[in-house]
């Protein structure tokens, strides 16, 4: 056996989002020169916590979850990314949301490592105490390796303010002090940051705006398709809309609903906000089954749900000009492959959806040093470092001929093994 030998629970034979990501890295290792000495540091996470979860539920009965955080890497600065609570959570998808959040905070150039959490749990069956006392117990079995300069949670797929509110205030509680940067993405009255729930969409709309001048694609009149209607892709259909494109169909966990004219998008959030989904929305003029979302046509495409929704399968219906990956992972390499063949330009998601962490990292500044900045000013900034990131990332695919995905790895891994290089192996 060679000192490379993984170990069993980062098996590669396993085709979860784990080994979606090591494929993404056995792509990019070629292009990595002297650095690729290093790059098995890429492929295992620093460190795994797994801890259970157990609370009492409203009717007197104890229920256990399976919670988790892991720390990919930390070359670059402490661990950063969301916590996720969802039914479908598994050790693979969150070890792989962490990896990108290594190569997502490289490539803006922010100075962290990546990290990410999560709790195998559907929060829609718990009552808001419950959820409550559920956020409580996981920070505090989480305690031992999070802090403002170790590892900084945020909200992610069913987390928001609220659970960032009471982490924070459960990890003031076990430190006997209130450390406001343990966790950004917090109300604004209790240390959040302004801009920060818009940012993710945010940072889609100006990578989107920057590939379709690539592409020759006007963004007023521009016919976009939206899977997801949540914070990130609610708001960058808002900002889409607000430039004048024409958001054609959008997908949820309910179901799909489709207008060639342009969906009204302030009425669809009231319904989603009245009924919990886009389902039955009354200004649709049709409603599509699951899977044929993937094959209408339009000029932008965003996914951003869940990961592994654009596949093999897939890949081929689809009829677009550009996709814009909100979500993290949504595309598998295989079909990653598909559509680089049909000339679809993909901004990828360490890059495309970046202006979260990018504002989370405002956030965490402001913190420290308790001086709050004004809107205009987050916006501004967080435009400039995603206009930067894409036209660096641009410039690395013209030269060496690759995707944009293989690009901002290229780039993004670079530094962090320019880091792990220079700053040795400890002891
Ligand atoms: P959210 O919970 O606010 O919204 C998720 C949306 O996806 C909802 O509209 C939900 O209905 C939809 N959805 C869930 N399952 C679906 C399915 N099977 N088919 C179609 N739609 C489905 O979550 P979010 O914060 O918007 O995150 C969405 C994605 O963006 C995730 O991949 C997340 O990791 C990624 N992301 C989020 C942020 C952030 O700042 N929130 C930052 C970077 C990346």
């Amino acid at each position: 056996m060679t000192n490379h030998a993984l170990p069993s629970y980062l098996n590669a034979e396993d085709l979860g989002p784990w080994g979606q990501y090591l494929k993404q890295i056995d792509r990019v290792t070629p292009h990595l020169g002297g650095l690729s000495r290093w790059v098995e540091t890429l492929k295992r996470p620093k460190r795994i916590l797994v801890v259970d979860v157990p609370i009492e539920r409203d009717d007197g009965t104890i229920a256990h979850y399976e919670g988790y955080r892991v720390q990919h890497n930390m070359s670059r600065g402490p661990g950063k990314g969301g916590v996720r609570f969802h039914q479908d959570v598994t050790l693979s998808e969150v070890m792989a949301l962490s990896a990108w959040m290594t190569v997502k905070n490289a490539a803006v150039n922010v100075p962290y490592g990546g990290a990410k959490g999560g709790i195998r749990v559907d929060p829609k069956t718990l009552s808001k105490g419950e959820l409550q006392r559920l956020t409580r117990r996981y920070t505090s079995e989480i305690s031992l390796i999070i802090g403002p300069t170790k590892d900084i949670p945020a909200p992610d797929v069913n987390t928001n303010e609220q659970v960032m509110a009471w982490m924070m205030d459960s990890y003031a509680m076990i430190e006997g002090n209130l450390s406001t940067g343990v966790v950004t993405g917090k109300p604004i009255s209790m240390g959040g940051s302004l801009g920060r729930r818009e940012a993710t969409g945010r940072g889609v709309f100006v990578t989107g705006r920057e590939a379709a001048a690539k592409r020759g694609v006007a963004i007023a009149g521009a016919r976009i398709a939206i899977q997801g209607f949540g914070n990130v892709g609610g708001i960058a259909a808002n900002m889409f809309a607000d430039a004048g494109s024409k958001i054609i169909a959008v997908q949820d966990h309910t179901g799909t609903v489709v207008h060639q004219g342009g969906l009204n998008v302030a009425e669809l959030h009231k319904h989603v906000a009245e009924t919990g989904g886009v389902a039955g929305f009354p200004g649709a003029e049709a409603t599509q089954d699951r899977d044929s979302f993937w094959g209408i046509e339009s000029d932008i495409l965003v996914p951003a749900a869940l990961e592994q929704q654009i596949t093999a399968k897939n890949a081929g219906q689809i009829r677009t000009k550009i996709i814009l990956e909100g979500a993290n992972g949504p595309t598998t390499p295989e079909a990653d492959d598909i559509l680089n063949e049909k000339d679809i330009l993909i901004v990828p998601d360490v890059l495309c959806n970046a202006g979260g962490v990018t504002v989370s990292y405002f956030e965490w500044v402001q913190d420290f040093s308790s001086f709050f900045w004004s809107e205009e000013e987050i916006n501004a900034r967080l435009t400039r470092i995603m206009q930067d990131a894409f036209n660096s990332v641009w410039e690395v695919s013209q030269e060496k001929k690759v995707s944009l995905r293989t690009a901002t790895f290229i780039l993004a891994c670079t530094r962090v093994l320019a880091a792990r290089e220079v700053r040795g192996l400890y002891p």
